[in-house]
């Protein structure tokens, strides 16, 4: 398909012929950034490719899947990175600023992405593209620039060493152009930090999965986008009147309010009550502070503004300032409810301007703030337990809430500096090197655990067990459904529940938009396919999207058992099994290996795969792998 053909103009869809299916939305180009060469092409992709993998991280997986090459590591040049804004990503739709990073992970070695709001993927399909895919490494350590169709690798070494904002504050300047949106890497992305993320526009970043040591292993500190270009859209009309309708719905929301004023901070006090909170590294999942971390304490003490991405009427961003004590002066964007949980509950933190200063530590620095939390938290507990040593942890005698040595401990992982150089491996690195501290990590497939207890109910254990990137929550977030109204159901619908997720939430991430309306002000997802229609032109139903999303799953499988992935990778963390909840609701509860085991059985057979957890011929075939 050539771009010409379905024009650049907002509304029209001039000159198609009667052949071409898309009339809309796609603009058929990826651009190829090969940085060994120091060069680019454009790739014109066929309609098929673009009605089967719809966009964002569907076009990501396939193209990873399509240039693994056997005994490629993550940090070698051989391993891509695409960054996929969706087919609906910059359009007058809500919420629909969402770029996907897609490679194979440096934390797990197995595939990944990762999710970044903000406008940096608006750009980038305003400068022409659907997808970037970057190639190789480059000689010198650079950044690259695009604007519009001039593509150039540029020497970065004036930012080298650089926090995030003052990287993108800089660029900014240097290019004389306040509209340019750029993507970069802190200190620990040039350091390899393994879970080191990328950010944009200060606090938007694609934070799990450790694409921002991609960026570094590539010589890469930053992308900057200038883009002109309208986008195509099949029927405009159609388009305002279904946006309008869907933001009028949004805005008369009872919750929206409240939504804007806390954002996801008030799921503190939820989960504390649920008793789903992370607390102690895991070893508990009830935190007695929790009313000094939460909601409440952010509005009335420390919120200054909020912040959207791209046209989101729900604006979740809380813009925070320490007024006073030894962080006074911080500002930073956040945190939400999984950074204030992991650098707040899970490591014994009661103070919120301790909080704030570990998220903006974090946001500079450009480590991602679960895996950092779970890291300082599983050396925590290691060393109050005696399994770790004096010695072991560079002389800091850790505990729970010493918001001082935390803060340091941070700064190591970033700068890969004594015990910040295991913990900056992540799980797998901290349990080569302190084999003791295995059963007290969790983690599944070499990703920490989200911020959400495994242990309670059944259906989050076997979702993070059975995620394709790790044990995160937002493959399926099962919990809050299951303690609802789940207590009647079966196993077999418990299980469904898992896959309705991991099916219909790829989705969001396929088209570039952001979940949050669906999942917290329970906006209709079929709305999805008539934005989809009126952008595209093609009258795909929500169960045809779908369709394609559970393929997609499929593809993601097939990448990880290429790379290894066996039934024995598909177990939540051994705490789950070993170490009952100690206090709240569900004080004493933890889960029985063997209903696992059945459980997993039922899993694969409902999802089409044999017991080993391989899909059929004939769904492999469907993704293309066969
Ligand atoms: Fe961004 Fe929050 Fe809006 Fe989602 S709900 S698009 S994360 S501002």
């Amino acid at each position: 398909m050539s771009s010409d053909s379905i024009g650049t103009s907002i509304g029209t869809s001039i000159n198609i012929a009667d052949s071409v299916r898309i009339k809309g939305g796609y603009l058929g180009k990826i651009l190829h950034i090969d940085l060994m060469a120091g060069n680019s092409y454009v790739e014109e992709y066929d309609e098929d490719f673009a009605l089967k993998y719809i966009g964002g991280r569907g076009f990501g997986a396939k193209i990873v899947m399509d240039n693994l090459k056997e005994g490629v590591k993550p940090l070698d040049p051989e391993n891509i990175i695409v960054i996929a804004p969706g087919v609906l990503t910059g359009l007058y739709l809500p919420s629909s600023g969402k770029t996907a990073f897609v490679s194979i992970s440096p934390l797990t070695g197995i595939y990944a992405d990762s999710n970044m709001g903000g406008m940096f993927g608006v750009e980038i399909r305003q400068a022409g593209y659907d997808a970037l895919v970057i190639h190789g490494r480059a000689k010198e350590f650079s950044y690259i620039w695009i604007d519009d169709d001039v593509v150039e690798i540029r020497d970065a070494s004036k930012y080298k060493g650089m926090k995030s904002t003052e990287t993108e504050r800089e660029l900014k300047d240097d290019l004389c152009d306040e509209a340019v949106k750029v993507a970069t890497i802190g200190i620990a992305g040039e350091n390899l930090v393994k879970f080191a993320c990328v950010n944009s526009e200060w606090s938007r970043n694609a934070g799990r999965t450790g694409m921002g040591a991609i960026f570094g292993s590539k010589n890469v500190k930053a992308i900057a986008v200038r883009g002109t270009k309208d986008l195509p859209v099949y029927d405009m009309d159609k388009l305002v009147e279904l946006s309008d309708k869907a933001y009028k719905s949004l805005h008369d929301h009872p919750m929206m309010k409240f939504w804007q004023e806390e954002g996801l901070m008030s799921v503190i006090d939820y989960a504390n009550t649920l008793g789903i909170i992370p607390t102690r590294n895991f070893s508990d999942a009830h935190f007695e502070d929790a009313d000094k971390i939460n909601g409440e304490v952010m509005t009335s003490r420390y919120k200054i503004g909020d912040s959207a991405c791209y046209s989101c009427p729900m604006a979740c961003g809380n813009i925070c300032l320490v007024k006073s004590g030894k962080y006074a002066g911080t500002v930073t964007e956040g945190p939400e409810y999984e950074s204030a949980a992991m650098l707040g509950s899970n490591v014994g933190i009661n103070n919120f301007s301790a909080v704030l200063r570990g998220n903006y530590l974090c946001d500079e620095l450009g480590i991602d703030t679960i895996t950092s939390g779970s890291m300082v938290a599983t050396v925590i507990e290691g060393y109050e337990r005696g399994l770790l040593t004096l010695d072991d942890v560079d002389g800091i005698a850790l505990s729970w809430g010493d918001d001082s040595s935390i803060m340091l401990l941070l700064e190591k992982i970033a700068n890969r500096d004594g015990i910040g150089d295991v913990l900056a491996e992540g799980p797998y690195g901290v349990i080569k090197k302190f084999p003791q501290l295995a059963p007290i990590i969790s983690h599944v497939k070499g990703m920490d655990q989200s911020a959400y207890d495994g242990r309670v109910g059944v259906t989050m254990a076997l979702a993070y067990a059975t995620s394709d990137i790790g044990a995160h929550h937002t493959r399926a977030w099962t919990i809050a459904k299951e303690l609802e109204v789940g207590a009647d159901w079966t196993l077999e619908e418990k299980i469904d529940l898992v896959i309705y997720h991991q099916t219909v939430r790829p989705l969001f991430d396929m088209l570039g938009v952001c979940r949050l309306p669906w999942i917290e002000l329970g906006f209709d997802e079929n709305t999805y396919a008539d934005f989809y229609a009126a952008a595209t032109g093609i009258e795909f139903t929500l169960d045809d999207l779908l369709e394609r999303s559970k393929t997609l799953y499929d593809l993601t499988r097939a990448i990880n058992l290429r790379l290894g992935v066996t039934r024995a990778d598909d177990y939540p963390p051994e705490r789950t099994f070993n170490d009952p909840i100690k206090t709240g609701p569900h004080a004493g509860e933890h889960m029985d290996r063997d209903f696992y085991e059945h459980m997993l059985d039922v899993y694969y057979e409902r999802r089409g795969w044999d017991n080993e957890g391989r899909p059929s011929e004939e769904q492999l075939r469907e993704c293309e792998v066969l």
